[in-house]
């Protein structure tokens, strides 16, 4: 469903450009749940980006669905957009409309389907996350849990073939955490989606993911089933799923490993 070749992303101008992806590679199969795993600043919510066509990378190629579209125009990648669903931090909720509203916002925008069946089709995607009957809730009302969830919701009201998840269990306490997982679980396997979530909750990653690709400052150290993983015997990949500070992999950055970044923090 989703192939990307020898992908290259870098920010900043000239001397302060830092390089995020050199040559990435990674293909997400049809109906699959593939996760992406990594700590802080290795990529991952890059490249989601690149996929869903936020960013354009500086080099290679994305394929979706049997077409390529890195280099699309804006008509087009709206297009694209249609063909999936994206559950991220930042555009979560508007406050400001009731649940009902903001599952409703996708199918207002793309569709012309009349008002009755929009309405229809919204309490089908609440049923899906569990939520029917909470329509007329505005999200300050709701936990943290069942924003998700809501978010979740209007992630799929166009029923997507694919949807992108960005750390989609992030603040959430652990039973929450396993509601969503099942979500996204239930949600591939039912209606046959392809998944590609990025997080760094490791259990939920093992728990829910066909194939997880690890990144480690941009390069995959590790690919493979949860099974295949956990095998693993590179020390990097031990380190990162027991959360030991101890390891190859700093604990802190160090200046002559992260010079720029440190740079770049330190003037913030
Ligand atoms: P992750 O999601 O794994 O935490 P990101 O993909 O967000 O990592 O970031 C990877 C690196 O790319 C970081 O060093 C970050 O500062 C840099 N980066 C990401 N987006 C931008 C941007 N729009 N402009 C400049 N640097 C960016
Ligand atoms: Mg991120």
């Amino acid at each position: 469903m989703i192939r990307v070749n020898n992908l290259r992303k870098s920010f900043g101008e000239d001397d302060k450009r830092i390089t995020v992806l050199e040559d990435f590679n990674a293909h997400m199969e049809k109906g699959q749940i593939t996760s992406i795993i990594g700590g802080s600043g290795s990529g991952k919510s890059t490249i989601l980006k690149l996929l869903i066509g936020a960013y354009r990378p500086d080099s290679g190629e994305i394929w979706i669905d049997g077409e390529e579209v890195s280099q699309l125009k804006d008509e087009a990648i709206s297009r694209v957009r249609k063909k999936f669903g994206t559950m991220f931090q930042t555009g979560a909720l508007f406050n400001s409309l009731t649940v009902e509203d903001n599952v409703a916002l996708p199918m207002r925008e793309h569709t012309n389907l009349n008002e009755g069946t929009i309405l229809i089709m919204v309490k089908m995607k609440l049923e899906m996350v569990g939520l029917r009957g909470a329509e007329h809730l505005k999200p300050a009302q709701l936990s943290g849990g069942m924003i998700k969830r809501i978010a979740l919701a209007r992630a799929i009201a166009l029923d997507p073939k694919i949807v992108f998840y960005d750390e989609p269990s992030a603040g959430l306490d652990p039973i929450s955490i396993g509601v969503i997982d099942k979500l996204i679980i239930d949600l591939s396997k039912k209606m046959g989606i392809t998944s590609v979530v990025v997080t760094h909750e490791i259990p939920s990653a093992m728990r829910i993911s066909d194939k997880i690709i690890m990144l480690f400052k941009g390069e995959i150290i590790a690919e493979g089933t949860p099974e295949e993983i956990r095998k693993s015997d590179d020390p990097r990949v031990i380190q990162f799923i027991e959360g030991s500070p101890d390891g190859p992999i700093p604990f802190s950055k160090s200046l002559t490993d992260y010079g720029d970044e440190l740079k770049e923090m330190s003037r913030v």
